[in-house]
């Protein structure tokens, strides 16, 4: 059995050795993910640099994640790094403070003052302080702190129930947007997203920086809940973004709406990865907690593409035993996972021609119960309907595009294969799919396939043609041997 569930992997000072990488990729990593929150364009280059390396080493496809930084509102400086903060006391939040201390601290997003009011809850470093605002004065924020602890420099704000004004692109997000074409990453992931225009303004960045990069909607603000609709109308793939939507939402909430964005996500034909704190134990321990391993088998029931680590590859301390702790419990959890088509099948909408047939071969390929798909596909877009519904049948991606062989990595039960053959020939090219898939060991002579191709070869969306074939036999089959 091969593991349906993909694995995003985010690179840091514990994965940038090039050693550790390679181990990485031999432990099934699928993506990787460069977060834009640290590190400098040079960094994220070199990891690229790297990654390519163990890729070709060891013949795997893996697509490259830029993970823009956002809008995140942060505290300042203290003039000791950090303070004590107590239950009760006051605490003030003010834009002109250059060295904070115990009674007050800078902001670097002057405008929260008018995004509060009296009576707001603010979170602070993914909510591990609560302060109650109670009142404005002086460009202030005047606060009672109800739940202290230690707070150090630049740690982040929420508000609690949503409605901060800050934009969702930063400067520093469209010269990011630049470095990550520049780099020809596969997925550009858009931070603190609250309706569609925010991807459509990341998307003509993104078109005028030269890269048709797959956009990704982090799902981390109230508004986006409530904009799902328009978001996954402007973008192809969306994050559950645990860590800011739990301070956003209140963490008891999140369980139910990572189940409904991700249920949404799948029936838009958009793809979905669950992410933060999945295995955050395993920063400083050789294994998961019993919570840690229901937590990813959930998420792989609930149907997620991928899950995402977050800490726990790019500064842990056991990063390759994490990804494989990771596989194995995914690869466990599909086991029990619905594949019964036919159910899947009753609400689904589908009007176009290429979408028609990718349905169709589906629901061929799970009551024939061949031994796999073969999509061959220019843009990917036929392998991604296909993997929107669980058939319990392996999809080959088969492309002549080097670009697409590493967007399809992210989508669930989806193999990239690629294709040598540049010509339009179709039969040289079917000969060559069914080559190319026992060279991948995906299939032997014999087997069964269903695939699909578009007529005449060559043009991206134009995939209208279904084939059940039997591999090594040029007879068109429409039996089980
Ligand atoms: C999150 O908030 O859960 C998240 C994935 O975003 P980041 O790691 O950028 O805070």
């Amino acid at each position: 059995m091969q593991r349906t569930t993909k694995i995003v992997a985010t690179l840091g000072p514990s994965s940038s050795d090039p050693a550790v990488l390679n181990q990485l990729v031999a432990a099934g990593i699928d993506v990787v993910r460069l977060n834009f929150s640290h590190g400098t364009a040079e960094d994220h280059r070199s990891r690229m640099d790297n990654l390519r390396l163990a890729m070709s080493a060891q013949s795997r496809s893996i697509g490259v994640m830029a993970d823009l930084q956002g809008p995140k509102i942060r505290i300042g400086k203290f003039a000791d790094r950090k303070v004590q903060l107590k239950s009760g006391q006051s605490f003030t939040l003010a834009a002109r403070c250059e060295s904070g201390d115990a009674t007050r601290v800078g902001l670097d997003y002057p405008e929260l003052v008018d995004d509060v009011a009296a009576g707001d809850v603010l979170l602070l470093d993914d909510g591990r302080i609560v302060m109650d605002v109670v009142g404005i004065a002086d460009d202030e924020i005047r606060c009672t702190v109800r739940h202290g602890g230690e707070l150090s420099n630049n740690k982040g704000i929420n508000k609690l129930g949503g409605g901060l004004s800050a934009p969702a692109l930063t400067a520093k997000d469209k010269a990011d947007i630049r470095t990550a074409a520049a780099l020809m990453v596969d997925y550009v992931a858009v931070s603190f997203p609250k309706s569609g225009d925010d991807l459509r303004k990341a998307r003509k960045l993104l078109a005028n920086a030269g890269s048709n990069a797959l956009l990704i909607a982090k799902i981390e603000r109230v508004e986006a809940i409530q904009n799902l609709d328009d978001i996954l109308a402007a973008c192809d793939g969306v994050m559950v973004a645990r860590g800011d939507l739990a301070v956003e939402v209140g963490d008891a909430a999140v369980p139910a709406l990572q189940k409904r964005i991700i249920r949404t996500a799948r029936e838009r034909n958009r793809f979905v990865i669950t992410a933060t704190q999945m295995m955050e134990s395993m920063i400083h321990s050789p294994i998961p907690t019993r919570a840690e391993v229901s937590d990813v088998a959930n998420a792989v029931l609930d149907g997620t593409d991928a899950v995402m680590l977050s800490a726990e590859t790019a500064a842990g301390e056991y990063p390759v035993q994490t990804v494989e702790a990771m596989a194995r419990i995914c690869l466990e959890a599909e086991k029990s996972a619905d594949t019964s088509l036919d159910k899947q099948f009753l609400d689904r909408v589908f009007t176009r021609i290429d979408q028609s047939i990718a349905m169709a071969a589906l629901f061929a390929a799970s009551h024939l119960k061949v031994k796999a798909i073969a999509a061959l596909t220019e843009s990917g877009a036929t392998a991604l309907w296909m993997s929107r519904l669980d058939a319990g049948v392996p999809i080959y991606a088969l492309t002549q595009d080097v670009r697409t062989r590493y967007k399809v990595s992210v989508f669930k039960g989806v193999y990239p294969v690629m294709m040598g053959q540049t010509g339009h020939n179709r039969d040289d090219l079917l000969q060559e799919a069914e080559e190319q898939l026992i060279r991948a060991g995906a299939v032997k002579p014999g087997d069964l396939i269903v695939l699909t191709i578009g007529e005449p070869i060559g043009t991206p969306g134009g995939t209208n043609t279904l084939k059940i074939v039997q591999v090594g036999d040029p007879v068109i089959s429409d039996q089980p041997t």
